[in-house]
C-alpha cells in the first residue's frame, strides 16, 4: 500500500492516531509461513497476544492455522470467530480451578506449565488429555523481558519434575498428548529455537503417547534493518533433527509464531502538536503515546518513523515523543527528520504486533481505532475508537 496516497487521501476524514493494517502484507507473513511448516507433519499456531483483532484471526483461520491463546479471554475470543476447540491451545502457567475448568468443559487444548495444575486436573477431570509446557533451560529474546526458559522464568515445568508429572498423569488417568517449550521472543538468530528443539525431541522419548512436540514461537523481526527472519532454515533443521532422532511420523510439529505473522503489517499515524527547537535538544510532541504503542517505552525498541506531510529536503535531529505525563513517553531520540511543523502526519512503522495488544488508558486517554486496506485498496474500520464513555462504563459513581 502507498501509505502516504492512502492517509493523504483519506484528508482528515479519520481522527488520529490509528492504527492502519494493510491486509495484503498480512497474506503474505501467513502464506509464507503456510508455505514453509504446512507441508507434512508441521503445523502453525497464531500466538494471538502479538494481536488479537478480529479481522486478523479471520484470516488466520481461513489460512487454516490453529491459535495459542493465553488467557480464558482470548479462548473466548478465539471461539467467537469461529476457530473450533480442537484448533486452540489454551497455555497457561497461573490458571485458576474456574479457567481449568473452563478449558476442559469447551474441550479446547490444555497446555499445562505447573504441577499445581496437574493436581487439580488429577483430582477434578480425571481421563482428561493434556500437554505439558517444559521449560528446557534454553531461553532467548530481544530482550530480557520477553526471555522464557531458563532459570529465571516463571514458565513451565522443570525437566526435573517431568518424572513427577508424568508419575502423576499415568496414576491420575490423564493422557499426556503433547510436549511444549518456547524459548522466548523475537531473536533474529535461529540458534537457539533449533537447539531447544533438538533438546525436546531428546525429551519427547521419554513420553509414549504424544501426539505432537510444539516449539513454540520467537521468530524474529528485524524492526531496523529489515533482515528476513530465516524461517526456510528453521523448518529444514527441525526436519532433519527429528528424523535423525527417529521421531514418529505421526508426531506433528507445531510452531506458534505471533509477532512474524503482523510486525511489518501496520502503521500507527499521529499528529505533531509540539515542536520546541533549542540549541542543544529538539522535541516533535505527537497526539499519541506508549498507551497506544508501548514497545519504545517497555523495550527501547527502535522503530522506523516517517513525516509524511512534509515536503522539506532539511534534515533536523529530534527526539520524538508521546503526549502522556510521564517523561519516559519518548518514541525515538535524535532521530533525523525533516523540517517537521505542527499538524504534520508522522507514521510510527511496523506496530502490528504488541501494539495495540498492549494498549493501555493510561491517563484516562482513550485507545485509538484500527483500519485497514484490504486487497482490492478499500479502506475500512476493524475496530472503533474508543470514546469517553468507554473509560467511564466502568465506574461505580453512586
Ligand atoms: C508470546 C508467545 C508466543 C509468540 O511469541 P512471538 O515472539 O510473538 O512469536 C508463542 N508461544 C508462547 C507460549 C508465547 O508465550
Amino acid at each position: 500500500m502507498d501509505i502516504k496516497n492512502i492517509v493523504c487521501s483519506l484528508n482528515d476524514k479519520v481522527r488520529t492516531p490509528f492504527y492502519l493494517y494493510d491486509e495484503k502484507v498480512i497474506l503474505e507473513n501467513i502464506n509464507r509461513l503456510n508455505d514453509v511448516f504446512c507441508k507434512k507433519n508441521f503445523g502453525v499456531l497464531y500466538a494471538m497476544k502479538a494481536n488479537s483483532n478480529p479481522y486478523i484471526l479471520k484470516l488466520v483461520k481461513n489460512a487454516e492455522m490453529g491459535i495459542d491463546a493465553c488467557s480464558v479471554e482470548e479462548v473466548k475470543i478465539a471461539l467467537i470467530c469461529g476457530f473450533s476447540p480442537e484448533s486452540i491451545y489454551y497455555n497457561a502457567d497461573c490458571l485458576n480451578s474456574d479457567e481449568i475448568d473452563f478449558a476442559v468443559e469447551r474441550n479446547v487444548n490444555l497446555v499445562i506449565g505447573s504441577l499445581d495444575a496437574l493436581y487439580y486436573l488429577v483430582k477434578k477431570h480425571s481421563g482428561h488429555e493434556l500437554s505439558l509446557r517444559l521449560n528446557s533451560g534454553i531461553g532467548a529474546g530481544h530482550s530480557s523481558k520477553v526471555i522464557t526458559n531458563g532459570e529465571l522464568s516463571k514458565f513451565g515445568i522443570n525437566f526435573s519434575d517431568i518424572p513427577e508429572a508424568i508419575r502423576l498423569c499415568k496414576n491420575g488417568g490423564l493422557k499426556i498428548v503433547g510436549i511444549h517449550s518456547h524459548t522466548g521472543s523475537g531473536e533474529m538468530g535461529i540458534a537457539s529455537y533449533v537447539e531447544n528443539a533438538n533438546v525436546m525431541l531428546d525429551i519427547s522419548l521419554q513420553f509414549d503417547s504424544l501426539r505432537f512436540i510444539n516449539f513454540g514461537g520467537g521468530f524474529g523481526y528485524d524492526y531496523k534493518d529489515h533482515q528476513e527472519y530465516d524461517i526456510d532454515s528453521l523448518s529444514e533443521n527441525i526436519r532433519q533433527l527429528s528424523s535423525a532422532r527417529g521421531a514418529k511420523d505421526n508426531i506433528r510439529l507445531i510452531v506458534e509464531p505471533g509477532r512474524y505473522l503482523v510486525a511489518n503489517t501496520a502503521i500507527l499515524v499521529s499528529k505533531v502538536c509540539s515542536v520546541k527547537e533549542s540549541s542543544s535538544r529538539n522535541f516533535l510532541g505527537l497526539d499519541t503515546g506508549h498507551n497506544h504503542f508501548p514497545r519504545c517505552f517497555y523495550y527501547d525498541a527502535w522503530h522506523d518513523i516517517e513525516n509524511i506531510s512534509t515536503l522539506s529536503n532539511e534534515m533536523i535531529s529530534y527526539d520524538i515523543t508521546g503526549y502522556l505525563c510521564q517523561s519516559g513517553d519518548i518514541f525515538a531520540r535524535q532521530r533525523l527528520l525533516p523540517k517537521t511543523k505542527v499538524g504534520d502526519l508522522i507514521c510510527i512503522k511496523d506496530v502490528g504486533a504488541y501494539g495495540y495488544s498492549m494498549s493501555s488508558n493510561f491517563n484516562s486517554r482513550v485507545r485509538p481505532g484500527e483500519y485497514l486496506v484490504d486487497t482490492e485498496d478499500n479502506f475500512s474500520m476493524i475496530r472503533r475508537p474508543e470514546c469517553f464513555e468507554d473509560i467511564i462504563s466502568t465506574f461505580n459513581l453512586d
